[in-house]
């Protein structure tokens, strides 16, 4: 076998492999070109084990270089002046250090953002210390044009006014798996069950239950008041994550739901710390009690250690075991949400008598419908014929308002979800509106946002259930990418969706957390994907199904190396750069013989030299009128392989162009060049 597809096959540069591989034992030559076959399937066999050990060695080089750097920036003592505010990108600059670095980083840290957004001094500067820089606050005007400022009108708004309770909004967060849609299915049948407006709701991002308050006084006919509660409909911390990474905060209380047969995992820790982060009240699910293996007391057990400790135990958080499948105390947990609003019913409150503010939660363009948008309204009554102004612009009018059941509404009041139609662009989610910034409000410039928002798609996760119909003629890159981690396919995602160029660009056909599933692998063979995990692994059914359909699944450990991969494939998608090198060119004089496919003929040699063997055209005013080759070169009798400018000569051209008189013969070699991939801004 050729060294180099053995390199292929193994998914490493082919003369790094060689260096490595007497390390290991196998000593075939530094500059070998072929490999004797049985040595190769020994390589082949041992891979995994010698990646590993590859992979180890990379991470502590990595972690030695990033110590050195650290001491040496410490030891310069070079100050670093940060701004109030800075976008990730400038700050990454100004640190000299891959953008990408510091999403990580950033992410380490809790906090997932798109490089075009900003972070607050305070956390550039902890990043920045991080990382060994010495840092000084810049003394400037805070000029802004971000999502913040409208942030900073919302919480204005929000504390503004004649406060009244309003309905706590709650989001469901934890592992993948672990029931968290279950779970907002059986709320949501919970309510029908009580009595509610029965009937299919529609998902659109949030919807409402209404459920009996034990502490509310009992009405006349005995049965209790009841209050209403809003859940985001959006299960995973995904939609919460995207929110609270451009500043929105929508919740007043997280339900973390984990699995009791499978206890602490990756995303329950994410999700704690986002919980913690935002310092948002939290009640434990401790979901899946009908199964045989679940051990709730294991499960609170490993909560407490990551600081989440059960009331039961003297500590702080409510839990409540319960089975979203078998619809086991599911009552419990919405009374256990109501007592917890009420130990914070001072915060969940707002104005129902002011022009309506609140955070786009959901959008898409529907297809018929054209652009909807999902606002929470958290402050305010939103009314049919309001403008709909979002961070400032005025993005038109409400024409009409739908709630979860469908329901058209004339006025929404706070915590309600309503589906908006009236856009005339989609806006994002995380968006903030506010009527009452109407005032100075422009009209938005449809034109301009439309291409924005089809140049750089924002790392919305949640939005884009509508395959792109707008896909032109760039060749695509189909992949499926699965992670660990939200922090991790957040920036995969980021990166990926800056390799695109005019020919080529990546399309993310399925993006999600946790292994590789055969759901997974069903959309990667419809669309032809290859399948990306890091750092999971893929079923034993998904694993199959890839090796029956021929489905490439590639596993990374690091960013760095997946978004080679990606770009590696998607240089070879861009089609070959031919490149003409002009030889020589001859005159005709006089044609002596034409046959089919072959004319022989004299003429002079213009420039260059005219050479035997290589490709030439004919040329005519200018026009090419075919192309063929030069079998035979003549000097008076003496047959020649080239012959020099200046010179006369007898031609045998072979091609079926009928040379004339007077036509330029032009011989030239053509070799097709690899194109780059020149990355677009
Ligand atoms: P999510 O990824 O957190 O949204 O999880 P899902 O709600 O999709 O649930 C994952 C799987 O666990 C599904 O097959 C559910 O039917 C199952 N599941 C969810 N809740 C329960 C439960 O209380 N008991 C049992 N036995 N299975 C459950």
């Amino acid at each position: 076998m050729n060294v180099s597809e053995l390199a292929r096959r193994l998914r490493i540069n082919p003369k790094k492999m060689l260096e490595i591989l007497p390390e290991f034992g196998f000593d075939i030559g530094a500059k070998a070109v072929k490999i004797d076959d049985r040595v190769a399937n020994q390589i082949t066999r041992e891979w995994k084990r010698i990646n590993r050990t590859l992979e180890r060695r990379e991470q502590e080089e990595l972690e030695k270089q990033k110590e050195l750097e650290k001491q040496n920036r410490r030891e310069s003592g070079i100050e670093l002046v940060i701004p109030n505010k800075i976008t990730i990108r400038e700050l990454a600059e100004n640190m000299n250090i891959p953008v990408n670095k510091l999403m990580i980083e950033l992410m380490k840290n809790g906090i997932l953002a798109s490089q075009n957004e900003n972070i607050d001094f305070d956390t550039a500067s902890i990043m920045a210390e991080e990382l060994g820089f010495t840092v000084k606050q810049k003394d400037d005007v805070v000029e802004d044009d971000s999502n913040e400022e409208h942030l900073e009108g919302l919480e204005k708004a929000l504390s503004e006014g004649n406060k009244t309770k309003r309905a706590p909004v709650v989001v469901v967060m934890g592992h993948v798996d672990h029931g968290k849609t279950r779970l907002l299915d059986a709320i949501r049948s919970a309510n029908v069950i009580a009595g509610e407006a029965g009937g299919i709701t529609q998902h659109i991002g949030a919807y409402q239950v209404n459920w009996e308050n034990k502490k509310e006084k009992s009405l006349s006919d005995g049965s209790q008041e009841k209050s209403a509660l809003t859940f985001i409909d959006t299960p995973g911390h995904e939609a919460f994550t995207v929110m609270r990474s451009r500043g929105a905060k929508v919740a007043d209380i997280a339900i973390l739901v984990v699995a009791a047969d499978d206890g602490v995992k990756p995303q329950t820790l994410e999700a704690i710390e986002i919980i913690k982060a935002a310092k948002l009240p939290v009640v434990v699910a401790v979901n899946k009690i009908d199964k045989e293996s679940a051990d709730p007391k294991r499960t609170r057990t490993e909560l407490s250690g990551y600081g989440i400790v059960t009331d039961e135990w003297g500590g702080d958080v409510p839990m409540v075991d319960i089975s979203a499948k078998e619809n086991i105390n599911i009552d419990k947990l919405l009374d256990t949400l109501l007592i917890v609003a009420d130990m914070n019913e001072d915060s969940i409150v707002a104005d129902a008598n002011r022009p309506a503010a609140g955070t786009v939660i959901e959008a898409h363009v529907d297809k018929g419908e054209g652009p909807v948008a999902t606002v929470l309204i958290q402050t305010g009554t939103l009314k049919v014929n309001d403008p709909i102004v979002i961070n400032g612009e005025i993005y038109g009018k409400v024409r009409a308002m739908k709630d979860y059941k469908g329901e058209d509404l004339k006025n929404a009041g706070p915590s309600t979800p309503i589906r908006i139609l009236g856009f005339k662009v989609t806006p994002s989610v995380g968006d903030v509106l506010d009527v009452s910034s109407k005032e100075g409000a422009k009209n938005i410039d449809v034109k301009n946002k439309r291409a924005e928002a089809s140049g750089a798609e924002k790392h919305t996760l949640v939005i884009s259930n509508d395959s792109d119909d707008e896909e032109n003629k760039t060749k695509a890159l189909n992949i499926v990418v699965k992670t660990d981690v939200l922090g991790s396919l957040e920036a995969i995602i980021a990166s990926l969706s800056k390799i695109k160029n005019d020919e080529v660009q990546v399309s993310i056909v399925s993006k999600g957390l946790g292994n590789i599933t055969a759901d997974d692998v069903a959309r990667a063979e419809s669309s032809g994907a290859v399948v990306y995990g890091f750092n999971v692994v893929a079923t034993p059914v998904a694993q199959d199904a890839m090796s029956e359909k021929n489905i490439e699944f590639v596993q990374y450990k690091i960013i760095y190396d997946l978004i080679d991969d990606v770009t590696d494939r998607l240089e070879k998608l861009l089609s070959a750069e031919k490149i003409t090198t002009e030889l020589g060119k001859l005159e005709i004089k006089a044609v002596f013989r034409t046959e089919k496919n072959k004319t022989i003929a004299g003429g002079l040699v213009v420039s260059g030299k005219i050479w035997t063997g290589e490709k030439a055209r004919v040329i005519r005013g200018g026009k090419i009128e075919g192309v063929g080759k030069i079998e035979k070169l003549q000097i008076g009798q003496q047959v020649e392989k080239k012959v020099p400018e200046g010179s006369e000569c007898g031609i045998e051209f072979k091609g079926k162009a009928q040379i004339e008189k007077g036509d330029i013969i032009e011989v030239y070699k053509e070799e097709e060049k690899k194109k780059e991939l020149i990355l677009d801004k």
